[in-house]
């Protein structure tokens, strides 16, 4: 590639194999594992990863949306995919032409399923959706035998799986969770022929191996990052083998001297305490800088921290780059990543913008070009 700009995210897939790698072997060997690749694979590029985490042991790959299981469909992948989302009945006509299983709560769905697969000649794959407690999706405990007699015996139609989501697994407190557990178990107790079962995120399969059944559905840690803050000590042991798959980075475009008492980019919410080094980075909340963040954050530039300051804007951020010897336009910026060094996590970011690293990784914008290490 001639050009590239400036502001970019680079991906190591690398570290993305090793980490389900460093997973394959944490887990049971007879546990499968579900690679979740949902939001364009947590804003690290859905196609990309999901080769390697079938290379690399994934039984299964877990999309949001159905396009996104297309897109892994039509970039040539062949590995069982579940729609984590369900769909609509107007999706029920792609979901069997590409091969995609749905989770399922509902008898019309289960319905226009079986009668588009008898349509397009195909058995349908479904995983059971029990709603244990997050108030979500799912169908509630209590209705699950009905709904099982419903649709057991619709032709074209496979029960594959049966799932449950968690709603408090990175909470400090597990009763909740321990909760939701006890009655997936109970449910489960009830049914013959059980098929897959999965109900792990992250948070539980690490916290609760009697979470594991007999597939897990693993998403942030395949990334390289941890859920919460609260319970990072919990993940500091285990976790310690796990490395961060994304860096952010830009570069300045232009240094400026600023005299002291000058008010800094729109609104004036930061004034030059004194004469100072402004520099200004092509990235903004355009690019998913969140605007939210001004004021907060630093980044690393010569290996050193500097203080954003000023509000973010659409395309620009502004640095103060005064303490940072010897910097030119030119210099390399990081946002979260590592430099010289120096590490500034996702999960700092994450906190000061009084969110999850989640939120952060996948609004990386559109606009900003992945560049892969293999
Ligand atoms: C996103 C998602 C996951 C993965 O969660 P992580 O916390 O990223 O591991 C698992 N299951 C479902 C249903 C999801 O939507």
């Amino acid at each position: 590639m001639a050009y590239h700009r400036a502001t970019r995210a680079e991906i190591d897939l690398r570290a993305f194999r090793h980490n389900l790698q460093s997973l394959r072997n944490y887990l049971a060997p007879q546990t499968q594992i579900m690679a979740v690749v949902k939001a364009d694979a947590y804003g690290h590029g859905a196609v990309p990863c999901a080769r390697i985490a079938i290379d690399s042991g994934a039984d299964y790959l877990g999309a949001g949306v159905i396009e996104e299981g297309i897109e892994l469909r039509k970039s040539g992948i062949n590995t069982p995919i579940l729609i984590l989302g369900s769909i609509f009945p107007n999706e029920v006509e792609d979901l069997v032409y590409y091969d995609l299983a749905t989770i399922l709560f509902n008898l019309p769905l289960a319905q226009a399923l079986s009668k588009e697969g008898r349509k397009q000649n195909k058995i349908v794959s479904v995983h059971i959706k029990l709603d244990t407690g997050m108030n979500r999706l799912g169908v509630s405990p209590k209705y699950l035998t009905t709904l099982l007699d419903q649709i057991q015996n619709l032709p074209n139609l496979k029960i594959e799986g049966i799932s449950t989501h968690f709603s408090s697994a990175d909470n400090e407190d597990l009763s909740i969770t321990q909760e939701q557990i006890e009655k997936f178990r109970i449910t489960l107790a009830k049914l013959k022929n059980l098929p897959i079962v999965h109900c792990a995120n992250t948070s539980a399969l690490f916290r609760i191996p009697e979470s594991h059944f007999n597939m897990v559905r693993p998403g942030l840690i395949l990334y390289g990052s941890l859920p919460s803050p609260s319970i990072n000590k919990v993940f500091s042991q285990k976790g310690n083998h796990f490395q961060p798959v994304m860096q952010w980075k830009s570069q300045i475009i232009l240094i400026k001297p600023i005299f002291k008492g000058q008010p800094i980019s729109y609104s004036g919410s930061f004034v030059t305490r004194k004469n100072s080094l402004v520099a200004t980075l092509p990235i903004g909340y355009a690019d998913g800088l969140h605007r939210s963040l001004s004021n907060k954050i630093d980044v690393l530039i010569r290996g050193k921290r500097a203080p954003q300051i000023g509000n973010i804007c659409m395309d620009m951020t502004l640095i103060d780059v005064t303490k940072i010897k010897g910097v030119e336009e030119g210099d390399e910026v990081v946002l979260f990543g590592e430099q010289e060094g120096q590490v500034i996590q996702v999960e700092e970011m994450a906190t000061k913008g009084e969110t999850i690293p989640y939120e952060i990784l996948c609004n990386v914008g559109k606009r900003v070009p992945r560049i892969y290490n293999n």
